[in-house]
């Protein structure tokens, strides 16, 4: 049974965001998924989304996304971690995953699964992204973001929609951690297919096809997803730099001026 406690607000980091839509934009093919760690206000009902874990997906079907219990249960480890390490509450309270090329409103499957986490914590929340949505006559690529409940209908569960909003952070290192393993996550997919796949065929020539597919799956990886972050990085690194020359600038003048 869902409670009838809703959710006010949440207030999403910036980088959890931008972590988020450089991982629903490494498919367009299958909806990508997470889990969104952070810490809930009970009384005002608002939560804090500050950290996230980039899921695995072990079921490659295209309108498919389900987190496993394993998954669920590494996540809340990852939270205790980060608990541990930053000295504040820090638990699973939402998920994420991708629309690729549709709209970005949650199916009934997305609501009935959201629902499910409902019964468990009541003020868990969803989140959806929407890419690759092409419009040819402007040339452009949309990303749309919801952040919905789930609350009971006159019949069945309907979409509640959730105030979101993004608030500047600095980059902490958990989360530049958490971009840092997208590749590695990507590849370790790519690499337990093609042994799924390579396990049950003994044709050389099958073999050396599935091969070459993996090859030109690595490639794209480093060509579309680690090459641009990369470059994302550096140009942040060269935002931080010139900050800190800057501020380094105002202690200058700072301490001159007290000199006088
Ligand atoms: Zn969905």
């Amino acid at each position: 049974m869902i409670s009838e406690k809703h959710l006010k607000k949440v207030i999403l980091a910036a980088d959890v965001y931008a972590i988020c839509v450089q991982h629903a934009l490494t498919t367009e093919k299958q909806e990508i998924m997470g889990l969104l760690l952070g810490e809930v206000d009970e009384v005002e009902c608002i939560s804090h989304i500050t950290a996230c874990v980039i899921l695995h997906r072990s079921d490659k079907q295209p309108d498919r996304v389900e987190i496993s219990p394993e998954q669920l249960c590494t996540a809340s480890v990852h939270a205790e971690q980060l608990q541990a390490k930053l000295d504040r509450p820090m638990r699973v309270i939402g998920w994420y995953h991708s629309h690729p090329h549709i709209t970005v409103w949650p199916s009934h499957v997305d609501i009935g699964t959201q629902g499910m986490y409902q019964t468990m914590e009541p003020l868990f929340v969803g989140l959806i992204f929407s890419v690759f949505q092409n419009d040819s006559r402007l040339r452009t690529n949309q990303i749309q973001v919801t952040c919905f409940q789930a609350s009971r209908g006159v019949s069945q569960l309907e979409r509640r929609e959730v105030e979101l909003v993004i608030q500047s952070s600095p980059l902490q290192n958990y989360n530049l951690e958490g971009i840092a393993d997208l590749p590695r996550i990507l590849i370790q997919e790519e690499v337990d297919c093609h042994d799924d796949k390579d396990n049950n065929t003994q044709d050389e020539l099958a073999s050396l096809h599935n091969d070459s597919f993996k090859t030109l799956a690595m490639v794209h990886i480093v060509s579309k997803v680690v090459r641009p972050l990369c470059d994302d990085l550096g140009e942040r690194m060269t935002t931080v730099n010139q900050r800190i020359k800057s501020l380094e600038k105002m202690i200058k003048q700072l301490q001159e001026n007290s000199d006088d």
